[in-house]
């Protein structure tokens, strides 16, 4: 798709680091796909990876992690 935020580029599948923030946990999830724009580096996540980066980071954050970093697999 084309990209809506430099409105140049083209998105094409690749694979990003997501930083997450929930209270006091700070959670980074590598590999996590996602549609990168060639021009402007800006990442699309699909819905569903997001719901289970959230669901994720909240399991974290109320077994009191920190800070975890983890290759994000998909459900
Ligand atoms: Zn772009």
């Amino acid at each position: 798709m084309k990209c809506v935020i430099c409105r140049h580029g083209e998105t094409q599948p690749g694979r990003v680091t997501v930083t997450l923030e929930r209270g006091g946990a700070t959670l980074v999830f590598k590999e996590v796909p996602a549609q990168v724009c060639e021009n402007c580096g800006e990442a699309y996540i699909d819905e569903a990876v997001t719901k289970q980066l959230l669901e994720a980071a909240q399991a974290a954050q109320e077994t009191g992690v920190q800070v975890e970093i983890r290759a994000f697999v998909a459900a």
